[in-house]
């Protein structure tokens, strides 16, 4: 079993698959309490309701095949679509046999039936992305690890967020792994930078600067100087789109 908070289907708004479409399975249950944690309802493990994998590998499939988007967001509309016309588009819209899965929390390495759970999905030609704080390690073989390890500015306890034990079983056991910082402000820069030279095997083209914010104007308010500072290190920079497109709400 499994605690499920929710499953539904948007485009991925984060990292390097941003705008792919993608079913969302968000687990509940997390031992990290970060401040500005966007998912509290999912934080306790009786948050969600228990699901056998067979269950939620049936309603993902279900979710990969016949599926609707969310209603996009009124800054969405106003960007790319004269007044007049906002009524007119088509809503939601539908997108069909989606390929990609991403488990999501929560923080879904603290489950073991997460390892059957991406066995059962690749067997079924799906790609599936799990993203982590990268405190605690299993070995699911799954296509992308998304690491977002957390800082001092989460507020969390620094033995709680230390990576040192699971960062290498991560990354060796997926076929594939990025590195998204959440960065606040421009002092936070450093503490990153001690961090890549603690684990010299990440290579920087896997690492991504993301804006902290839990609505677009607050990403937006970060945006410029973390683009600079992703380009001028070498790294890859990644909004949080989906408050763009979707608005800063739940299911999206
Ligand atoms: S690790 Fe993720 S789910 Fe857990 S508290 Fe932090 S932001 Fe929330």
């Amino acid at each position: 079993m499994l605690s499920v908070s929710e499953i539904f289907t948007s485009w991925q708004g984060e990292g390097r698959l941003t705008g792919v479409p993608s079913v969302f399975l968000r687990l509940a249950g997390c031992h990290l309490r970060c401040r500005f944690c966007d998912t509290i309802y999912a934080q306790n493990v009786s948050d969600g309701k228990l699901l056998p994998v067979e269950n939620i590998v049936e309603k993902i499939v279900f979710n990969a095949q016949n599926t609707a988007f969310p209603s996009t967001s009124e800054m969405w509309k106003k960007v790319f679509f004269p007044e007049a016309d906002i009524h007119q588009i088509p809503e939601p819209v539908e997108v069909r046999k989606i390929s990609h899965v991403v488990l999501t929390g929560g923080e879904p390495f603290l489950f073991p039936k997460i390892i059957p759970l991406v066995h059962e999905l690749r067997q079924r030609g799906l790609h599936v992305t799990i993203e982590t704080s990268g405190t605690c390690a299993l070995r699911t073989g799954c296509d992308l690890v998304s690491i977002s390890p957390k800082m001092r500015n989460s507020g969390n306890s620094q033995v709680l967020t230390n990576v040192s034990g699971s960062l290498e079983t991560l990354i060796s056991d997926a076929r594939d792994y990025q590195i998204k910082f959440v960065v606040d402000h421009p002092e936070d820069m450093e503490e990153i930078f001690e961090f890549l030279s603690d684990f010299p095997f990440i290579e920087r083209r896997r690492v991504l600067l993301m804006p902290q914010g839990k609505t677009f104007e607050e990403i937006l308010a970060r945006e410029c100087w973390v683009q600079k500072t992703a380009r001028e290190n070498g790294f890859g920079y990644s909004p949080r789109a989906h408050l763009f497109w979707f608005d800063a709400k739940r299911g999206v």
